[in-house]
């Protein structure tokens, strides 16, 4: 049957189809264009589109041009792509290493072809760097850390590692002579058949990724205050509803602090609402550093936070307080009339058998945030555990 199949036909369907791809690409790049990845695949995708046209022109136009020419247009295009796949993974391609084995095996390339043609070492180091490239972005996305795309990334890994099988299985049979029986043909055809169907499959998987991203970034945006980067109080309500749930079953302790800033009208209304937002975003910075990795800031009212804080007691949470109070303290703030002082109070509660839900949690934070303010401010309180 294989004898019936015109490689040079195959061959032009799947640059057309290449060309479809790069341009459906080339229009991702065109609406995302603060997505470098998406840049990156565009440009990979005309550089290989066109090295592959030239490729299948092959002995319709001299040896030289469609070699050459199509190896230099390949070899870059294909490695640009897949550094858009690292950079998509939110990891560094190693862009030196790349280029400068990128640049050796185009220039081996054209000594082969002058000095020695058809020699299989050529046709092994060229693939050999196509089956680096894949690989290298396979690994960065099967090891990404983009929490809800890596599914997707899964899939392009898996492709890719299709697409190596692919180029390896005619690596074995033109460098190698392995599977001798099988008619010459066959390796090209099963690689071109193999990437007229992975490339449109993957085109779709990176459109989706991109989408993905987007749609991450708006959900995070969505729970983010936009003033001091602290989670919302819509963030907050999500958070507590896990932890709380989480606490419950593992027999856990959790603690909330709820912080105010001292005297914020007056501090407002005697250097300005301006001066006013850079203290809640310094208090925020300040307060977020004092706390650990998986506590978690949120902005809960005007110029009041809450910390939420999994797997804390009540003796710790007031440690950790006091320690937020004393950071603020610390902290002066270049305004108009030189630097100025801020202090905080804060309410401090655990969670107990007695609360039904997180409000009920909360609202003792808040009764002792109360009795703070009673006390003179700049102080730390807890309610009772
Ligand atoms: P206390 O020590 O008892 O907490 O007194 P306070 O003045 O801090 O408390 P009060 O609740 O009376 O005032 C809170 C002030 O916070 C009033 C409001 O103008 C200010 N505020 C709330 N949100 C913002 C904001 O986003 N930016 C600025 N600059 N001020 C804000
Ligand atoms: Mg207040
Ligand atoms: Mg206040």
């Amino acid at each position: 049957m294989l004898h019936l199949l015109d490689l040079r036909t195959i061959a032009l369907v799947y640059v057309a189809i290449r060309v479809g791809l790069a341009v459906v690409l080339a229009y991702l790049w065109s609406v995302q264009r603060n997505y470098p990845p998406a840049r990156d695949w565009a440009i990979g995708a005309i550089l290989t589109a066109s090295g592959l046209f030239l490729l299948a022109l092959r002995n319709l136009v001299s040896p030289q041009i469609s070699e050459i020419l199509s190896s230099v247009l390949l070899l870059p295009g294909w490695m640009i792509f897949d550094w858009g796949i690292i950079r998509a993974c939110g990891q560094q391609p190693p862009y030196k290493l790349w280029i400068g084995l990128c640049a050796l095996v185009l220039l081996g390339n054209f000594w082969f072809i002058e000095v020695q043609p058809n020699d299989p070492l050529e046709t092994m180091l060229y693939h050999g760097l196509l089956i680096l490239f894949d690989l290298g972005a396979a690994y960065a996305c099967l090891t990404s850390r983009c929490g809800t795309r890596r599914q997707t990334f899964r899939a392009i890994a898996l492709l890719l590692l299709i697409s190596v099988l692919s180029v390896g299985f005619k690596l074995a049979m033109e460098v190698f002579g392995l599977f001798a029986p099988l008619a010459d043909s066959v390796p090209k055809v099963i690689q071109l058949l193999c990437s007229m169907t992975l490339f449109p499959m993957l085109t779709m998987l990176l459109a989706l990724q991109t989408s993905q991203k987007l749609q991450d970034e708006l959900n995070e945006q969505a729970r983010r205050d936009m003033l001091t980067g602290a989670y919302n109080r819509r963030a907050f309500a999500e958070y507590m509803e896990h932890a709380w749930r989480r606490a419950g079953r593992h027999r856990q302790p959790l603690s909330v602090i709820l912080l105010d800033i001292d005297n914020f009208k007056h501090f407002n209304d005697q250097y300005g609402h301006q001066t006013g937002d850079q203290a809640l975003e310094l208090v925020s910075r300040t307060a977020q550093t004092a706390l650990r990795n998986h506590d978690i800031w949120c902005r809960y009212g005007g110029e009041e936070f809450i910390a939420l804080l999994p797997d804390t007691d009540l003796r710790h949470a007031c440690s950790c307080a006091e320690r937020l109070r004393a950071a603020v303290a610390q902290t002066k703030l270049d305004g108009p009339l030189g630097a100025l002082s801020l202090s905080v109070s804060l309410g401090v509660a655990q969670r107990n058998a007695d609360h039904s839900n997180w409000s009920e949690l909360v609202a003792v934070a808040d009764a002792a945030l109360y009795q703070a303010k009673a006390a003179g401010k700049n102080c730390v309180m807890a309610g009772e555990e």
